[in-house]
């Protein structure tokens, strides 16, 4: 079966980009090993991101470096040995994470956080999905009035760039949230993200969308990708057909580095691991809006399967066994504060965010292969990402011109 484009990867990066080559007249095939959106895609906290406008940093204070020394802290964790082996990459991240390259990198995320609402919305609308929202906007919980009051500067910080936020006392916390116990400072509500209460839904309804609009989804081991004689591509689908086609796309969020080195292409990833269990909800208390606890770094969110809490993150390999130490100490933290009941899931869910040392996605043509293009590397915020990454993408693919400038995200800046 021949198309314009194959799409690896059905993740909400791999998705977005479905849709948006679609959309700009392209037949497109899309493969995956598993049904969309079962991976990272699907494990997630579930906030389309709109006030994320500066990365996830690597903090660079001693107090930090000291204690996360020891392996105990709840919001970050590592494998001894997976972490000696990024050693070159974290140092990277250290270097990128400091004021003068942070501020820089940030203009440029900034402006694909701006497009996230704005991509997402008509996707959701079109596809019917606008049921999956929960709410609006969600919490920075803080118990210290020293850390509350940093983060409401960054707060203020990010207002001039047209962010918003409410500032809330532990009193306003106490009355927007009954049901959490304990002695908070306060909090800053972020007003514009966007909470969904099963983010592995939303991929499934715009997957979907994309077979709606004459979209093929295919079952599929992406690693069988060859270079075909005439100078395309082609993959095997499960089912024995092979599809085949002049460009690809390889959006396997954090396996893409396996496909791609094998045609020679390479990036330093950051694999930072995490965790989510569910819990029941407790009769007559209800936790109105996602929190996240700022200073033990993890997330409590109303979710279809009850109240999903997702930890921080462990630097690990993503095939490495998983250690549920993390939730066990999220978990227990948590009980205090949050009306969590039994745990619902049989065992915790593991996926593994993408982070690049300079804490921006990856997204264009892969250098020196002509026809291979990739969309990786989203870290914290691919959810919110991958329909502005389709966009951008799509509109690169078809000679168009897009609408930011995509050139600080060249997967060139590699290898
Ligand atoms: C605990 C946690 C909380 C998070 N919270 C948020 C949040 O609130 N908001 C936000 O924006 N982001 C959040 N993220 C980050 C976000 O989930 C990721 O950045 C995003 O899901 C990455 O999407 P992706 O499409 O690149 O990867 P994935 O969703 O992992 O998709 C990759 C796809 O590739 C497929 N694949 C892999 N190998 C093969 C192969 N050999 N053959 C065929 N198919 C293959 C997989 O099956 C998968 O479907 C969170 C991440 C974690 C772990």
């Amino acid at each position: 079966m021949t198309h314009d484009i194959i799409v690896l990867g059905a993740g909400m990066v791999g998705v977005g980009c479905a849709l948006h080559l679609q959309a700009r007249g392209q037949s497109v095939a899309l493969l995956d090993r598993r049904a969309p959106g079962l991976e990272t895609s699907y494990g997630n906290a579930g906030i389309i991101q709109r006030e994320a406008i500066a990365p996830y940093a690597l903090p660079r204070d001693l107090g930090f470096l000291l204690s996360g020394a020891t392996n105990q802290r709840v919001d970050v964790r590592y494998n001894a040995s997976d972490a000696a082996r990024m050693l070159g990459p974290l140092w990277s991240y250290y270097r990128h994470s400091a004021p003068g390259p942070y501020q820089r990198i940030s203009r440029e995320y900034e402006t694909l956080i701006a497009l996230s609402l704005d991509t997402h919305a008509p996707l959701m609308r079109d596809a019917g999905a606008e049921d999956l929202v929960a709410g609006q906007g969600y919490l920075m919980l803080y118990r210290s009035e020293r850390e509350l009051h940093e983060f409401f500067e960054v707060a203020d910080e990010r207002a001039q760039a047209g962010v918003h936020h409410l500032k809330l006392t532990g009193a306003d916390v106490a009355r927007e949230e009954p049901a959490l116990v304990g002695e908070f400072a306060g909090a800053v509500r972020w007003t514009d993200p966007v909470a969904i209460r099963s983010p592995g839904d939303l991929v499934q309804a715009y997957a979907r969308l994309f077979v709606q609009r004459r979209g093929a989804v295919h079952l599929g081991d992406a690693l069988g990708l060859r270079q075909s004689g005439s100078g395309g591509w082609q993959v095997d689908t499960a089912d024995g057909r092979t599809l085949s086609a002049p460009q690809v796309v390889v959006a396997l969020g954090p396996w893409t580095l396996q496909l791609t080195s094998r045609f020679g292409y390479t990036a330093p990833m950051i694999p930072k691991r995490g965790y989510h269990m569910h819990y029941a909800r407790l009769p007559g208390q209800t936790l109105n809006s996602t929190v996240i606890d700022a200073e033990y770094g993890y997330v409590v969110a109303p979710m279809k399967d009850g109240l999903r809490l997702t930890t921080g993150a462990e630097l690990a390999n993503a095939d490495a066994p998983r250690t549920p130490t993390q939730i066990d100490a999220a978990e227990a933290i948590a009980r205090q504060s949050f009306p969590l009941g039994e745990r619902v899931d049989p065992e915790p869910w593991m996926g593994t965010r993408p982070c690049m040392p300079d804490m921006k996605p990856v997204f264009g043509p892969v250098p020196s292969v002509p026809g291979l293009w990739c969309a990786f590397g989203h870290g914290h915020q691919g959810f919110t990402l991958g329909p502005v990454t389709g966009e951008l993408l799509a509109a690169m693919m078809t000679g168009a011109t897009p609408r930011v400038d995509v050139r600080p995200f060249s997967p060139a800046r590699f290898g």
